[in-house]
């Protein structure tokens, strides 16, 4: 699953290989540890999910 970055410096945002590891620093300004992962649009949907799943739970008792 791909894991985009944005970097909190330059708001470079990117998505590396799958085969690399979170990179260090931004390719873009090069600052290190500026790095922060974007949620990606499956993990909105497994948040809603788990609510939904929390909502359910009660309902039933
Ligand atoms: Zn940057």
């Amino acid at each position: 699953m791909e894991q985009s970055y944005q970097c909190g410096n330059c708001m470079y945002k990117f998505t590396p290989k799958s085969a690399e590891k979170m990179p260090k620093s931004c390719p873009y300004c090069n600052k290190p540890d500026t790095l922060e992962k974007v949620k990606s649009a499956q993990d909105y949907l497994e948040e809603v999910d788990s609510d939904m799943e929390q909502r359910e739970e009660r309902a039933s008792l």
